[in-house]
């Protein structure tokens, strides 16, 4: 068996008689979400006799002879051995599982972390003098990295109201080339019109980047709704056990070469352990998104009924801007969202969210586990004035009995009206 590193059909990685008779999941077009998330980026080829594909840990890969290498310089694509910044099986398969799973994309790049897939792709398509447009509800370090180091670069960022339409198209310049959307946004959960800005921004030849890490393609297929380049924080719900950060970004046929060669010139790549274990967490993404819709509803819905809750801002809720165009472009809803404590203030809240006990206070979300935290968005606004009167807090709803985490929500509230009173 040859296990080197080789190119084209000299390519064998297991004996013949090990290879499985499961069909490849890129001759499976068309499958349901379900069926796609567990048949989604397997190859015989990568995977032979086992199910899912080993890890490779490679720097070097090794060829047979001087023309193979030559050969190998040949064609830049996953599914060629030539380097180990290039991948192997383990990362080509999470990539092109992702790639399966969002409807027109032509590939998907991986980066160490999310917003290394925000930073990277927005500088695979701005160049000195070009203009960014950010929604006013960004994710605070993507709003950091613009603000920073795309400024050090010459390269300017403007804010938009999250919940503009096609009337966009009022703010572009001759210098605008990209606008990044995030819908819902991941602490205010604005849902955007990103057909009608994308259709905006299409007509002016300006490219358009979302960050899509709450919906994931499940809920959201961005590019079928007119993105040109769709990011996750895999580190989220792919990967979905809070154990490994990942970020990803999908594009169709347009920007996937921009985008493969600049991460490949900055030198990204993601370790085989970490794609092994994304992929694993892949394979349950549709099971556990259902449960946190699920679960997070039930919490939502309960949390509305309390006196001390003002707004739910949940997408899936009337409450939240933007929830008419949740029902008309998503598929569900996953399991972060916010709510108000009417009167509450800092110290409230700080009691409220320190009296729970099945919800962890930290940052990320998308794991098995509850998350609570206590989110000012007025502070990291320029475009929009945040004027909610109470004290937000958001929820990530894990994998736990949804009626074990209201019980212990009420005893945060127990606390809060002790405070408050
Ligand atoms: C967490 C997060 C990111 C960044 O992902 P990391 O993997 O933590 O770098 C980007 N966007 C949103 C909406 C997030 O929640």
């Amino acid at each position: 068996m040859t296990v080197a590193g080789l190119n084209g059909a000299q390519t064998r990685i297991h004996p013949k008689s090990l290879v499985n008779r499961l069909t490849d999941s890129k001759d499976l077009p068309g499958k349901k979400p379900a069926t796609q998330a567990v048949t989604s980026g397997r190859r015989k080829k990568w995977t032979g006799a086992v199910v899912n594909p080993p890890v490779w840990r490679a720097s070097t890969h090794l060829y047979d002879s001087v023309a193979d290498l030559r050969a190998g310089l040949s064609a830049n694509e996953d599914g060629r051995f030539f380097y180990g910044r290039r991948g192997s099986p383990t990362q080509w398969s999470l990539a092109a599982a992702l790639t399966e799973m969002e409807p027109g994309a032509a590939g998907t790049m991986l980066y160490p972390s999310g917003l290394s897939a925000i930073a990277c792709a927005m500088l695979a398509v701005l160049k000195p003098g070009d203009e960014i447009l950010l929604t006013d509800n960004s994710y605070d370090p993507s709003r950091s990295y613009a603000d920073a180091f795309l400024k050090r670069m010459g390269i300017s960022a403007r804010y938009y109201d999250p919940m503009i339409d096609s009337d966009v198209s009022s703010l572009f310049s001759d210098q605008t080339k990209a606008i990044l959307l995030e819908s819902p946004g991941s602490l205010t959960f604005e849902v955007q019109d990103v057909p009608a800005i994308c259709a905006a921004a299409k007509q002016a030849g300006i490219v358009t980047l979302l960050d899509n890490t709450w919906a994931t393609s499940r809920f959201f297929p961005a590019i079928k709704n007119g993105v040109d380049i769709s990011i996750v924080a895999a580190t989220k719900y792919i990967v979905g056990h809070s154990d490994v950060m990942m970020g990803a970004a999908t594009t169709h046929d347009k920007y996937w070469t921009p985008l493969r060669r600049t991460a490949q010139q900055l030198g990204i790549v993601v370790s085989p352990d970490d794609a092994f274990l994304a992929a694993r967490g892949l394979r349950t993404l549709e099971v556990r998104l259902k449960q946190h819709e699920q679960s997070a509803l039930a919490v939502a819905q309960w949390l509305k009924s309390r006196p001390e809750v003002g707004k739910v801002l949940h997408p899936a809720l009337p409450d939240c801007p933007g929830h008419e165009i949740w029902k008309r472009d998503f598929h569900g809803s996953s399991g972060l969202f916010s709510f108000e404590l009417a009167d509450g203030d800092e110290q409230s809240r700080a009691a409220f969210i320190d009296a729970l006990t099945l919800f962890g206070i930290g940052y990320s979300w998308g794991g098995f586990e509850s998350l609570a935290l206590p989110v000012d968005p007025g502070k990291h606004r320029t475009a929009t004035e945040w004027t909610m009167k109470g004290a937000l807090v958001r929820l990530h709803i894990g994998l736990e009995d949804p009626d074990d985490l209201i019980d212990d929500l009420a005893k945060g509230f127990e606390q809060f009206n002790r405070i408050s009173s």
